[in-house]
């Protein structure tokens, strides 16, 4: 006596054998058991035709319950003399079902197709790509190689690579340069456009939407890949402690929810760890595929993030990583993750090296080692840069230049604004240099020339660091100076260093109670131009500065002629600060002025209420400046900008100007492959930081040895197709109010206004 006992799986309760494919359903609780379990054929006929998974599967799960019995249902009694009846009766059956079985399967509703699709199960079918290639405005980031019809044939369609299509709901709200940008990095982590490195830089400049972009290349390799299953399973996106719920908020935007992120940024150590483990170590379709994380919380828990590997890190504001050597960047370097992309408005600053530092840590390699760098290319490219270069090594370092470019720009893409012109209004950027008052100037003079100063100038020299005076502190007091005089009128009081002899200079009935814009050129151009804006227009203004001293001078300006206002300083939570700026947008809001201090200045902030914009003290770092031009003249800005940069005339301020070019020189070479910027700066003409140019009204122009302009006229325009990214040299330059494409501006002339330096962004469209 035995028995043959039909295991039944504890999950799949029916299978149908359908064409050779099983196909599994699990019933509702009320069906069970009523329909007739194909399953109950004996053991071995299920095992010939399962599929090598299920038979796995099956097993596993049977392991567990080889001991239970079902009698009533599945359990055959045989006699020793019933041998060879019943072997016939199994057999006889069998046939019956091979027979069933065997039958091609036809869907009983004439006309009905198949959709191809089964609720969480994929059809080992042929491939299809996951969206349709052949949609009008299908974005394809990937296409398969052309087949003959020949080998069509021979292919084994589920082998078959299909196209990979950005989802349309991303495809329809991509503007032309975004979808280039999509597909470019699509093509970089796939390692089609350099053999065996997976990273790329996103260098757009800002207002371009490289988080869109971003979003889409995220989404497409979670969703999709050319054998139809995705290329990755999760990414990591590290970001600025403030922009980590930006992110988090954008994804949810763009993807209409339909994915989970799990957003970090500082917490309870225990918590976070669990939460990233929890992350780390899901595999497969994953719940919750994207982490947000902040640059420091990454750092205090990359142990948890460097146990597995990642598909895809994606770095925001990545200039953060241009150091090699810090923390965050070995942190980072160590996780496990082929794919890396880079985000970056401003890649570089002054430093080939740090470039050299972002290239590296997307595709490591690339570029040699840092050493290796620094021989071939940062060496010579500086020297030939150096307005004192010989030809030769002018040659030596174009040739390097290029080479460099060449290798770069394949894991490189950076667009300049110039490209919003085409859904921007016209913006105009006006250079403006000032006269300082005849306070200032004696004030100026007396600080430049005294004794501590010059010691401080020495010591300087000898890199002796006794000096009372920093550089750095005299020229913040410079550059204070250059604002109001109010600024420094403590250390005028205190006889500081610098100013031992200045309280002499100061009109006897001096005051900081009341405010006066007379005692400084530039506030009293702005005075003006804001008497003038408010009269003439209804725009609003944006007004930044280095200094909150210099936002107090403001407030009383705004008082004093009784202007609204409203200031953003850096102690504002991210959540008042949103509240502010949304009122300041809105049409029913009074508020004339938006004071920012460029500190806080930082990412993220729309202002696109205010068209005109004045930066009142130029920052050492461009990117500074940049950002912050970048909150009035973005998407949605529907009046023409205008943007001006404010500079003392003949000082310290002009001097940084000139300095921000020559970083700006140095990025637009290699970023933006603009062969000829013009070297007008030597390193030596950087050294004279101190001299004031008395005689002049643009030290800047000067300096350029102009050959367009003639006897303070100029003669010549600037080239047709320059526009506000080219060099100062290749703008207008104003010798009067005459031409000046801004009234409220020629309506101050007289207030103090010495040159302008002007241009727009684009051709005007009539
Ligand atoms: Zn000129």
């Amino acid at each position: 006596m035995y028995y043959v006992v039909a295991h039944q799986p504890l999950f799949f309760e029916n299978a149908d054998w359908l064409s050779g494919y099983w196909i599994i359903r699990s019933l509702a609780p009320s069906q069970r058991g009523k329909r007739p379990l194909l399953l109950d054929v004996p053991h071995d006929i299920v095992e010939l035709t399962q599929s090598e998974n299920y038979i796995q599967e099956s097993k596993r799960r049977t392991k567990n319950v080889k001991d239970i019995q079902i009698p009533e249902r599945k359990v055959v009694p045989l006699s020793d003399n019933g041998i060879c009846t019943m072997q016939k009766i199994v057999s006889e059956h069998e046939e019956r079902v091979r027979k069933l079985l065997s039958k091609p399967f036809q869907i009983p509703i004439p006309g009905y197709q198949l959709s191809g699709r089964v609720l969480g199960l994929r059809l080992p079918g042929p491939r299809r790509p996951l969206h349709d290639p052949d949609e009008p405005n299908a974005l394809i980031v990937y296409s398969p190689p052309e087949l003959s019809e020949h080998d069509r044939l021979k292919v084994d369609p589920c082998k078959q690579l299909v196209h990979v299509v950005v989802d349309p709901i991303l495809c329809n709200v991509l503007r032309p340069h975004q979808r280039e940008g999509v597909k470019f990095m699509y093509e970089c982590v796939t390692g089609k456009r350099i053999e065996n490195a997976y990273g790329c830089i996103m260098a757009d400049e800002m207002g371009l939407g490289k988080t869109l972009q971003c979003i889409s290349l995220l989404w497409t390799l979670l969703k999709q890949g050319p054998e139809a299953k995705p290329l990755i399973e999760k990414a990591i996106i590290v970001a600025p402690s403030s922009l980590v719920k930006n992110w988090y908020n954008e994804i949810n935007k763009w993807l209409n929810n339909m994915v989970n992120t799990l957003a970090i940024d500082g917490g309870k150590k225990a918590d976070i760890d669990t939460q990233l483990i929890r992350f780390m170590k899901t595999y497969g379709r994953c719940v919750t595929p994207i982490l947000i994380i902040s640059y420091e919380t990454f750092r205090l828990h990359a142990h948890v993030l460097h146990q597995d590997e990642v598909g895809l890190v994606l770095c925001d504001e990545g200039h953060r990583l241009k150091n090699s050597e810090n923390q965050t960047y070995q942190s980072l370097m160590g996780l496990k993750a082929k794919r890396r992309v880079l985000l970056s408005g401003t890649p570089i600053q002054n430093d080939l090296l740090e470039y050299f530092s972002l290239v590296h840590f997307v595709n490591q390699g690339l570029l040699g080692t840092a050493q290796e760098f620094r021989r071939k290319y940062e060496t010579p490219i500086l020297r030939g840069q150096d307005a004192a270069a010989t030809d030769a090594e002018r040659i030596v370092a174009q040739e390097r230049l290029s080479d460099l470019v060449s290798i770069v720009n394949k894991c490189l893409i950076r667009r300049t604004s110039a490209l919003l012109s085409k859904y921007l209004p016209l913006k105009h950027e006006l250079v403006v240099c000032i006269k300082m008052g005849e306070l200032q100037t004696q004030l100026y003079k007396n600080f430049i020339q005294s004794d501590s100063i010059k010691r401080s100038m020495e010591e300087n020299d000898n890199s002796k660091k006794t000096g009372s005076l920093s550089a750095l502190a005299a020229i913040t007091l410079l550059k204070k100076l250059c604002n109001h005089p109010d600024l420094i009128y403590d250390k005028i009081k205190e006889k500081a260093d610098g100013f031992e002899k200045a309280a002499s200079l100061l009109p006897p009935n001096y005051s900081t109670k009341e405010l006066m814009p007379e005692l400084s050129g530039k506030l009293m151009v702005l005075d003006c131009l804001l008497a003038s804006i408010k009269t003439t227009t209804n725009d609003k203004i944006v007004l930044v500065s280095n200094y909150t001293q210099t936002l107090d001078l403001f407030e009383k300006l705004c008082h004093k002629r009784s202007y609204n206002y409203v200031r953003l300083d850096g102690t504002m939570t991210i959540k008042k600060r949103a509240k502010v700026v949304d009122n300041f947008n809105s049409d029913s809001s009074n508020d004339f002025i938006f004071m920012l201090s460029s500190k806080a200045g930082g990412c993220g902030l729309n202002l696109i209420g205010a068209n005109r914009l004045v930066m009142f003290d130029p920052d050492w770092n461009p990117a500074n400046d940049d950002q912050a031009m970048a909150r009035v003249w973005r998407d949605g800005q529907k009046k023409p900008c205008f943007v001006y940069r404010f500079l003392s005339t003949g000082t310290i301020e002009e001097k940084i100007f000139q300095r921000q070019a020559h970083k700006k020189a140095l990025s637009s070479t290699v970023v933006d492959q603009e062969d000829d910027v013009a070297r007008h700066f030597t390193i030596n003409d950087l050294r004279d930081l101190f001299k004031l140019e008395e005689n002049t009204v643009s030290d800047t122009h000067a300096k350029f040895k102009c050959k367009r302009c003639i006897n303070g006229i100029e003669v010549k325009g600037p080239l047709e197709q320059s526009d506000c990214n080219s060099d100062l040299s290749d703008w207008r330059h104003s010798h009067n109010p005459r031409h000046l494409p801004d009234i409220p501006l020629r309506q101050c002339w007289a207030s103090g206004i010495s040159f302008v330096f002007h241009h727009r962004s684009h051709e005007q469209v009539k």
